[in-house]
C-alpha cells in the first residue's frame, strides 16, 4: 500500500469516494451474493486510504443491468458525470474494468478520470489514469475484459453452430413437426395437426396469394393448431383462427420442406449499441442448411416455387417488374401487359360508366413525369375482347385439359375441406366421452368435484353439438357448389370453352387465372391502330393489330354519312328543313337526340361545310345593297317592291339560320339577284 499511500493526495481526499456495484442479471444478484458482498468490502479499503465514511457514495442502481453497453445503465452514467464534473477523488469497482464491458465506454471513463485526476481502485490495486503506466494496465484490463466476453459468446455460439451443422441443435418445431423419443423431427402424430398444416400448402398453391389462403380458412371456418409457449396450457396444442403473419411464416419456413436451417435471420447492434432490427438473409448466405434432414410436407423444389411467388405476388407492379396476382377487377389483362413504348409494366385503372366498371391501361411513367401525357393509356374493353378472341381461336384443345382439372380440383377441395371438418366433429366427441368418463369414474359423495366435473361434460357436449351443426351447414353449402346443374356446366366447360369463357357469371378473377395459365404478357403499343404482341407461356408469340377506340367525343359524334347527307341537301334546303327531312327518315345526332336547326346549323360550322349563304352566293344571289344597285333603286325602295309583291319570285329573305321565301327580311338580309 505504500504505493497507493503515495498516490493519494490530500486533494483526493477532499472530494469524494464512488463505489460502483453491478451485477449482469437479475439472477447474478440472486445468486452471487457472496461478489456482492466483495464489492461491499471494496469499502474498507476506500475507509483505510483515508476516506470518511460518509463521503463513500454508493451507485447500484445497475444491479441487475447487462454490462455490454452503456446506454441503458443509469448508475453507470451518474458515475461518468460525477468524475466528469471533477466531484470524484476516488472510484471504486470489483474488476474496475468490468465497469464497462465495451472498450470505448471503458477509454472514455478513463480519459475522463485522468483529466480530472480521479484515481481508480479495485481489489488488484490503485490506479492513477494520469501515470502512463497505470493508463496502459487500465487499458490492457478493458481489453480483456472484453475479449473475454466475446470469447465467452464466441464459445456459446460456436458451439451451438457446431451443432447445428450437425443437425444436432434443438430447437422449437414450427407446429406439425415434432420430436419422437429419440430427438429425430417427424410430422406431428395428430393427425388433424397434419392435415391443417397440408391444407394451407394446398390452399396456397390453389389461390395464389398468401392473404387468399387466411380468407379461404375464414370463410371455411377452419382452425389452425398452434403450440402454446406460455401459460397455464404450455406445450399443448390450442385451436385458433389463422392469421396472416403466420401463414406467411409457414409458407417461408424451410422446416416444412423437411430442411434443417440454422441462422436465417441476423441482427445488428444499432449506433447507442442497443440491439438493432433482425433482418432476414436471403438463402444463400444462411450458415447451416442441410436439405431432406428429415420429413417434410413439401419438396425443397416446392419450397423454392412458393417464395417465388410469394415475392410476385407482394410486389407492387410500378415498383417491381413482376407479375401481380390476379384481383377482382374486370381488366383481363392486369398485371400481364407491357408498355411496348418505354418496356414499363401497365396498370390497369377503371372508370364507372352506368354502374359498369371500364377498364383502361396506363403506362406508369406519366405519373412519374408529373402527371403529363409523356407515355401512353389505352382504353382495355378492345383490348381484353381481342386476347379473350384470340384465346378462343387459338388455345381450345388446351382449355378443355383445363376445365377436367378445374372440375377434379373442385371436388378434391370440397372432399378435403369436408375431412378436415369431420376430424374437428370426431375431436369434440372424442373430448365429449372423455368428459363423461371422467364424471362417471368420480365418487358420487364428493360433490364440489363432481359438479365442476359435470359443468366440464356439459360444455363440452355444447361444443359437440355446434360442431355438429357447423358440419352439416358447411356440407350443405358444399352440396350447393357441386349440385348437378353445375355438374352439367362444368362439363359444359369441358366441352365449350366458348360459353364458358363469355359466361358473365364467371368472375373475374378466374378468367384471370385462365389467361395466366395460358398468357406469360402482353405488349401494346397505340398509334394510329393498337398492336398487340401476345407472348404465350412456352414462348410462341402472336401479333394482333386492331383499330383503335374511338375517344369519348369521338363516339358522341354525329356519323359522317349523315355529314354528307346534309352536305348534299343543302344545296336545295334550308336548316329547318334539312332538320325535318333528317328526323323523317328517324337518323339521330351522335347524342342520340332528333335535328333540330340549331343542330344542323352547328353540323354546317363544325365539320366545315359550305354554309347556305356561301352556296346561294355562288349560285349568283345578291345581298340586299347589291340589288339595289343592280335594279338602279334604293334598298328601301327594295324592301318596299318586294312587300308589294312586284318583285315576287326574284326576291327571298335568306338570314343566318333561315331561309324563308314568303317573310320579308331586315335590310342586310341576301336577296337574290335578278337576272340583269
Ligand atoms: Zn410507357
Amino acid at each position: 500500500m505504500i504505493d497507493a499511500q503515495t498516490k493519494v493526495q490530500a486533494a483526493h481526499r477532499k472530494r469524494n469516494a464512488y463505489l460502483y456495484i453491478r451485477q449482469s442479471t437479475p439472477r447474478q444478484v440472486l445468486e452471487h451474493q457472496e461478489s456482492t458482498q466483495r464489492q461491499y468490502g471494496l469499502r474498507q479499503q476506500a475507509l483505510r486510504l483515508g476516506w470518511s465514511e460518509e463521503q463513500i457514495v454508493v451507485i447500484d442502481t445497475d444491479l441487475g443491468q447487462s454490462g455490454a453497453s452503456a446506454a441503458d445503465r443509469a448508475g453507470f452514467q451518474q458515475l461518468v458525470t460525477e468524475v466528469s464534473l471533477g466531484r470524484a477523488g476516488l472510484v471504486l469497482g470489483l474488476e474496475v474494468s468490468r465497469l464497462a464491458r465495451n472498450c470505448s465506454d471503458w477509454h472514455r471513463l478513463l480519459e475522463i478520470c485522468a483529466f480530472t485526476g480521479t484515481l481508480i481502485l479495485d481489489e488488484d490495486g490503485l490506479y492513477d489514469p494520469a501515470h502512463f503506466n497505470d493508463r496502459l494496465l487500465l487499458g490492457l484490463k478493458g481489453t480483456m475484459s472484453e475479449a473475454e466476453l466475446h470469447l465467452l459468446r464466441a464459445r456459446l455460439a460456436g458451439g451451438a453452430l457446431n451443432k447445428a451443422k450437425r443437425g444436432e441443435l434443438q430447437v422449437y418445431l414450427p407446429i406439425g413437426l415434432a420430436y419422437d423419443a429419440v430427438g429425430r423431427v417427424v410430422l406431428d402424430p395428430d393427425e388433424q395437426v397434419r392435415q391443417s398444416v397440408q391444407l394451407v400448402f394446398a390452399t396456397f398453391q390453389r389461390t395464389g396469394p398468401a392473404f387468399a389462403v387466411l380468407r379461404e380458412f375464414r370463410r371455411q371456418s377452419w382452425l389452425f393448431p398452434r403450440h402454446q409457449r406460455s401459460g397455464p396450457d404450455h406445450e399443448q396444442v390450442v385451436w385458433k383462427q389463422l392469421s396472416y403473419p403466420l401463414v406467411t411464416k409457414i409458407l417461408h419456413n424451410p422446416r416444412y420442406a423437411g430442411a434443417f436451417v440454422y441462422g436465417r435471420t441476423t441482427a445488428r447492434k444499432s449506433a447507442d449499441g442497443k440491439r438493432g432490427a433482425v433482418r432476414r438473409l436471403p438463402v444463400e448466405q444462411w450458415p447451416v442448411l442441410i436439405k431432406d434432414a428429415h420429413p417434410g410436407y413439401l419438396s425443397w423444389e416446392q419450397y423454392e416455387a412458393n417464395l417465388a411467388r410469394l415475392r410476385e405476388n407482394t410486389a407492387r407492379p410500378s415498383t417491381t417488374d413482376r407479375r401481380s396476382a390476379p384481383r377482382e377487377g374486370p381488366a383481363l389483362l392486369q398485371g400481364l401487359i407491357m408498355c411496348g413504348i418505354c418496356g414499363q409494366r401497365m396498370h390497369p385503372r377503371y372508370t364507372a360508366r352506368s354502374q359498369h366498371l371500364w377498364p383502361y391501361y396506363l403506362c406508369p411513367r406519366q405519373d412519374l413525369d408529373g402527371g403529363r401525357l409523356s407515355c401512353q393509356h389505352i382504353s382495355g374493353k378492345a383490348i381484353d375482347d381481342a386476347v379473350g378472341e384470340l384465346l378462343l381461336t387459338s388455345v381450345s384443345p388446351l382449355a378443355l385439359e383445363g376445365a377436367l382439372t378445374v372440375q377434379d380440383e373442385i371436388r378434391r377441395r370440397l372432399e378435403e375441406a369436408d375431412r378436415l371438418r369431420q376430424a374437428q366433429v370426431e375431436r369434440a366427441r372424442y373430448e365429449a366421452s372423455l368428459s363423461q368418463r371422467r364424471y362417471m369414474k368420480v365418487d358420487p359423495s364428493n360433490r364440489l368435484v363432481a359438479n365442476t366435473l359435470e359443468t366440464e361434460w356439459n360444455t363440452k357436449l355444447r361444443l359437440l353439438a355446434e360442431a355438429e351443426q357447423e358440419y352439416q351447414r358447411q356440407r350443405q353449402s358444399d352440396h350447393l357448389v357441386l349440385n348437378d346443374a353445375q355438374n352439367q356446366q362444368i362439363l359444359a366447360l369441358a366441352t365449350n370453352f366458348r360459353q364458358v369463357w363469355q359466361n358473365p357469371a364467371l368472375p373475374h378473377r378466374e378468367r384471370k387465372r385462365m389467361v395466366r395459365l395460358l398468357i406469360e404478357d402482353v405488349t401494346v403499343i397505340k398509334r394510329d391502330s393498337i398492336t398487340l404482341h401476345v407472348r404465350f407461356r412456352g414462348g410462341a408469340i402472336q401479333s394482333l393489330t386492331i383499330p383503335a377506340p374511338l375517344d369519348a367525343w369521338h363516339r358522341r359524334r354525329t356519323s359522317d354519312s349523315i355529314v354528307e347527307e346534309i352536305d348534299q341537301l343543302l344545296d336545295d334546303h334550308t336548316c329547318t328543313e334539312i332538320a325535318a327531312i333528317l328526323n323523317s327518315k328517324g337518323l339521330q345526332t351522335g347524342t342520340g337526340m332528333p335535328f333540330t336547326a340549331d343542330v344542323v346549323d352547328r353540323l354546317i360550322h363544325g365539320r366545315k361545310l359550305r354554309s347556305r349563304q356561301t352556296r346561294l352566293r355562288q349560285m349568283g344571289y345578291l345581298t340586299l345593297p347589291e340589288a339595289a344597285v343592280a335594279l338602279g333603286i334604293s334598298t328601301s325602295e327594295v324592301c318596299r317592291r318586294r312587300s308589294e309583291g312586284s318583285l315576287t319570285g326574284l326576291l327571298y329573305g335568306v338570314n343566318k339560320y333561315l331561309y324563308e321565301p314568303h317573310l320579308p327580311r331586315p335590310c342586310n338580309n341576301l336577296t337574290e339577284g335578278v337576272a340583269v
